[in-house]
């Protein structure tokens, strides 16, 4: 992929995942014409490569993108073009709503330049129509950017997790006998199966990143086979979730450890 089909690809999927959050966060306009500019000129590079410039070498604007798809493709139903791409293996077609889309930049650019909008907004309905292009080979991005968002959000809580159960630790410590009581086999003991066999196929302990007491009692393994347990630690209290188990086993594959 070229530096600037992965450059444009990218703003595409960064810009709409925030309008699928909410299509009418503060500055929503703007970002749906960034949005919509780097998605046509990333799929009209790939398909008609040379197209997405002006004469001037100047990038065209969304709407000049949007009379490049219009005068290349049939028109299916009335605003719909049909988009057959091919890209080695990878076949298939996508509805470019280029009706829709010149209506939301009909509504964005007044309020972008803050000329009277009559009171249109964009609606959700753009925002699909804007969606609809990630299926594209030339973008396709919209899924590892909301896996981005997920990974934020879950490493955020983990180490707020974290931080939870070290001040706990701290305060067990300065307690010393409830510290030395949870460290013990028979305290242990209340968190595993009773049943000698059941305990036996059990998943076991895991050592714990909070208190480093082998005391996480794992309900499941990571998916990648890296032996990472998630679960919870019955001295801490501190758990490890799947995600964060996979995460951790992903970054270990990665640093070969
Ligand atoms: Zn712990």
């Amino acid at each position: 992929m070229l530096d600037s089909e992965w450059a444009r690809s990218w703003e595409y999927a960064r810009c709409t995942v925030q309008l699928q959050d909410d299509s009418e966060t503060g500055g929503a306009e703007a970002l749906f014409d960034q949005a919509l500019s780097n998605g046509l000129a990333a799929i009209v590079a790939k398909e008609w490569p040379g197209h997405e410039v002006r004469r001037d070498g100047k990038m065209k604007s969304a709407n000049d993108l949007l009379d490049v798809i219009v005068s290349e493709l049939p028109e299916v139903t009335p605003g719909v073009q049909a988009l057959a791409f091919e890209d080695g293996e990878d076949e298939g077609t996508i509805q470019v709503a280029t009706g829709l889309l010149r209506q939301a930049i009909g509504t964005t650019q007044p309020i972008r330049h803050a000329r009277p909008s009559q009171g249109s907004r964009l609606q959700p309905i753009h925002v699909e129509a804007l969606v609809a292009l990630d299926d594209h080979p030339a973008l396709r991005r919209l899924r590892d950017e909301h896996f981005d968002e997920y990974w934020k959000q879950e490493t955020h809580n983990d180490r707020h997790a974290q931080v939870r159960a070290a001040w706990y630790v701290e305060q067990l410590r300065a307690t010393r006998e409830e510290w030395d009581r949870r460290r013990t086999d028979d305290y242990l003991d209340q968190f595993l199966p009773a049943d000698p066999k059941d305990r036996y196929g059990g998943l076991g302990t895991a050592s714990c990143p909070v208190c480093e007491q082998d005391a996480l009692v794992v309900t499941r393994f990571d998916d990648f086979g890296a032996g990472v347990g998630a679960g919870t630690c019955c001295v801490c209290g501190y758990t490890r979730t799947e995600f964060m188990a996979n995460d951790e086993a992903e970054t270990r594959r990665m640093i070969g450890y």
